[in-house]
């Protein structure tokens, strides 16, 4: 006796399908979708039996893993990717990025970058990112147009910019982007504070009260550079850490990036707390800040996510690499070949970030209820074969180049390695033309 099959929206077959929640891999499975969410993942018999599909897809040689999710970004930076390498955070940030930042940056430089990185994210299996730029308001636009999704960072300097000439503008204008677009299906809002050099007390407190009031996650940098911790240790003999606990700020809703130069209290105090860390090593490896001591904050209990931050300072907005290079780098910094194994890898760069941007329950993992946030990775090619671990190969083999196809909400964004959102010949000519601007800086 069966009852006729259930009509649905997509089924996808593929040889490996990887949930990373459980863990392991599934064999001669189909994922089932309905609605922009999982509906079912099933051995292909069953799906036969139980589900009447309006589209199909049928991939031969793919694994099916959860969207990566960036847990750290400056999307809009995109637009000066390779524009000054081979320089440390502090003459970077002030002899190049901030001066360039305030005779450009704009409304429509901030779509246009966002829109940029949105297109290089997707095309990398990156569904879901943390965001902190300026004039968060047409990154939105950007997030939206490309059919990513996002937690949109809310900025805030002590400092003025084209974009806010104080911390009260800032403030306001990051709340009015979020009420502009509170009901955006794919979008959430983030208190984004640049830094505890940047952002003092008065502002940091502030910044508190609206996190409790408004439920807001807090995303800052902290601890990126023994320079930073020294001087915060000189003026107030605290940690930066510890200053922002003092101050309120840390705790389930924090998210630390980078925290490279942690000791055992700061990672003692992250743990106790339920802080997350967003660990971004290569951009740590290049502008030489250090290595975040990940074996030791996922020992203490720390849910450690990855991100890229921005094509300024990596320059690819590419999780696969993040993923190796977490890897390899817990391994010789901790004299272990066993620490970060790639299971562990993979987890960073999708459940533990979507943990970190308050995001997991919808995406993060392929579990019946969430969104249908998939990518399929080819594993066809030579680079790619044999296969006798998928898991192993995601992180160790393969790259951003063997992903094929993106669905998010079970829209497919990228189909056969084409973004179905995003005009990519007018994106290109559009960035040309601010390559000039740049290019033409007497800077
Ligand atoms: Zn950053």
């Amino acid at each position: 006796m069966n009852a006729s099959p259930r009509s649905v929206d997509l089924r996808i077959d593929a040889p490996w399908i990887v949930p990373v929640e459980p863990a392991g891999v599934l064999t001669g499975h189909a994922l089932v979708v309905d609605e922009g969410r999982i509906l079912a993942i099933v051995p292909a018999a069953e799906a036969d039996a139980a589900y009447a599909p309006r589209s199909t897809v049928a991939l031969a040689t793919h694994a099916l893993i959860p969207g990566l999710v960036n847990a750290h970004t400056h999307s809009a930076m995109a637009l000066l990717r390779g524009i000054a390498d081979d320089v440390p955070l502090k003459a970077w940030l002030e002899q190049h990025i901030w001066p360039r930042e305030a005779r450009f940056v704009s409304p429509e430089f901030v779509y246009d970058g966002t829109l940029l990185a949105s297109a290089e994210m997707l095309r990398g299996g990156i569904t879901c990112f943390n965001d902190m730029y300026f004039y968060p308001d047409a990154a939105a636009r950007a997030y939206d147009d490309a059919g990513i999704r996002a937690l949109v960072g809310m900025p805030v300097l002590d400092f003025p910019t084209p974009y806010a000439a104080d911390a009260d503008a800032y403030l306001a204008l990051g709340l009015a982007a979020r009420d502009a677009w509170k009901h955006a299906p794919r979008l959430a809002f983030a208190l984004a504070p640049h830094a505890p050099y940047t952002v003092g007390d008065a502002t940091w407190e502030r910044i508190v009260m609206y996190g409790r009031q408004l439920d807001l996650p807090i995303g800052t940098h902290v601890a990126e550079t023994a320079a930073e911790v020294a001087a915060q240790r000189a003026a107030s003999g605290e940690s930066p850490l510890a200053r922002l606990d003092r101050l309120g700020a840390t705790g389930p809703t924090f998210v630390a990036i980078h925290a490279v130069h942690v000791d055992a209290a700061d990672v003692a105090a992250l743990a106790a707390q339920g802080c997350h860390v967003v660990h971004c090593p290569a951009s740590n490896l290049k502008l030489a800040s250090g290595i975040a001591p990940v074996p030791a904050l996922l020992a203490a209990g720390v849910n450690v996510a990855l991100g890229t931050d921005g094509a300024a300072s990596n320059n690819r907005l590419d999780v696969f690499e993040e993923m190796r290079l977490a890897s390899l780098l817990a391994k010789v910094g901790s004299g272990d070949a066993a620490a970060v194994p790639a299971a562990t890898a993979l987890s960073m760069a999708t459940i533990n970030g979507a943990r970190a941007l308050g995001m997991d329950g919808l995406t993060g993992s392929l579990v019946p209820g969430e969104a249908a946030d998939v990518v399929a990775v080819d594993f066809s090619g030579v680079a790619t074969q044999p296969v006798f671990d998928p898991v192993s190969h995601l992180v160790f083999a393969a790259g951003r180049d063997c992903v094929t196809d993106v669905w998010v909400d079970g829209v497919r964004i990228v189909e056969r390695r084409q973004l179905t959102s995003v005009d990519e010949a007018a994106l290109l000519a559009r960035t040309r033309a601010w390559q000039r601007k740049l290019a033409a800086d007497p800077h």
